[in-house]
């Protein structure tokens, strides 16, 4: 008899990328084993901002966004839980007229994929936003964004995910991975593992496991910092953003503030939050929302990304490998995605293809000869 453990699907990285595509194939009958090193969600997935936003995407982007963006409304169906998610709107701000500008071509592009984003500025816009600086000269308002709670979230995905019928592994990293020219073989931990297909979701480390099929890509670690203040009498209407990026922010119903922007230091496995750069966005923060001049921070801490030169993920077929499947390299906004990546995956395995346009993700736009730094496990 085989020592050898058999799924039909193996997904290395639990995080909500790799969840929702095991949730996905789940849900459609296919045999599909999750496999996550450390917890499920407790990397990026669960310790990002929880922007839930279509606002500011690139046209790439914007039909998987579209698609993601409607799983959003189906949480308490598909895991159970609403994850905190609020329909607040997305405002994003203008400091100056050059982004006004910018915010209108943003909105008449975005207009023809179905995402409205209205622009205002002057007195109009004053007048319906008074708890702002007076940094902010304007900004434009995508009313079905939002935002959530990534703690939630993530780790909802693969709970449901086992529910529905996933092998869901933690603390077991996947190793000594190869394709034997009929099926992937792998170690989980001490055990033999082989798969139909595999699917790589795992996150900044994904590296590691592309370089096991010969196609690493430039992708680097990166550490977003973030903050809550104590809670806070509710001012903030929407999920913030500011045009050019460098700060953003959302209340939550208890009136805690999460401020992101900047980035943290890391060591490609751990991340911390910087002091410099707390300074720095705190005094942005306060200049656009007077409110928190004399908040107090709580708490603050960041997290490791995998960030790509174009920003944009690889998602799609591997050019050296049978149905490998790569799903990584986020760049910073994956949280809203990674519910459409899970369904745009179970359909590339299940199907063949994907109603998604997804051509802009191939792994292939980067140089296939090189081979670009694997961050270690460690
Ligand atoms: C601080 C911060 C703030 C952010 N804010 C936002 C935001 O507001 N909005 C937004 O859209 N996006 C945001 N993002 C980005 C978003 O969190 C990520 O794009 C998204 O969570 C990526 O999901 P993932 O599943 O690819 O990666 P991860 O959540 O990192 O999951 C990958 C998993 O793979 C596991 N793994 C690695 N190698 C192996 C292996 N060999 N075997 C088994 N498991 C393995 C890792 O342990 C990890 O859990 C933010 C990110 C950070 C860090």
């Amino acid at each position: 008899m085989s020592d050898t453990r058999h799924f039909q699907v193996v997904i290395a990285g639990g995080g909500l990328v790799g969840a929702s595509a095991a949730l996905a194939l789940a849900r459609k009958g296919v045999s599909v084993g999750l496999f996550e090193r450390r917890f499920c969600g407790a990397q990026a997935s669960g310790v990002n901002y929880g922007g839930v936003r279509t606002h500011g995407r690139s046209a790439e982007q914007l039909p998987l966004a579209v698609r993601a963006r409607r799983v959003w409304n189906r949480l308490p169906e598909l895991i159970g839980i609403d994850g905190e998610f609020v329909v607040s709107g997305h405002l994003r701000l203008a400091r100056l007229d050059s982004d006004l500008e910018a915010l209108h071509a943003w909105s008449d592009m975005a207009r023809e994929f179905g995402v409205d984003s209205l622009v205002m500025s002057g007195d109009a816009f004053r007048r319906r936003y008074p708890w702002l600086g007076k940094a902010a000269i304007g900004g434009a308002l995508c009313a079905s964004d939002g935002h959530a709670n990534p703690r939630l979230v993530s780790p909802g995905f693969a709970a449901a995910a086992r529910r529905a019928g996933a092998h869901v592994q933690e603390q077991t990293a996947l190793s000594d991975l190869s394709f034997d020219g009929r099926r992937f073989q792998m170690r989980a931990g001490n055990e033999r593992i082989s798969a139909d297909w595999l699917i790589n979701a795992s996150g900044a480390w994904a590296n590691t496991v592309a370089g096991a099929f010969g196609e690493t890509v430039p992708m680097k670690p990166i550490y977003p910092n973030m903050w809550v203040t104590e809670p806070l009498p509710r001012f903030i209407e929407h999920n913030l953003g500011v045009y050019g990026g460098g700060v953003y922010a959302r209340q939550v119903e208890r009136g805690n503030c999460v401020i992101g922007g900047g980035r943290g230091h890391g060591d490609g496995e751990y991340a911390q939050p910087s002091t410099a750069t707390t300074r720095a966005v705190m005094r942005d923060a306060c200049a656009l929302l007077p409110a928190l001049r004399d908040a107090l921070l709580i708490r603050t801490w960041s997290g490791v990304e995998g960030e790509t030169p174009d920003n944009n993920p690889i998602i799609g077929l591997s050019n050296t490998t049978p149905r490998l499947l790569h799903a990584f390299g986020f760049s910073g906004g994956g949280f809203l995605l990674a519910p459409g990546v899970g369904e745009v995956l179970a359909e590339l395995v299940t199907v063949g293809e994907t109603s998604t346009p997804i051509e802009a993700f191939a792994i292939g736009r980067f140089t296939q000869s090189s081979v670009h730094a694997a961050l270690p496990i460690k």
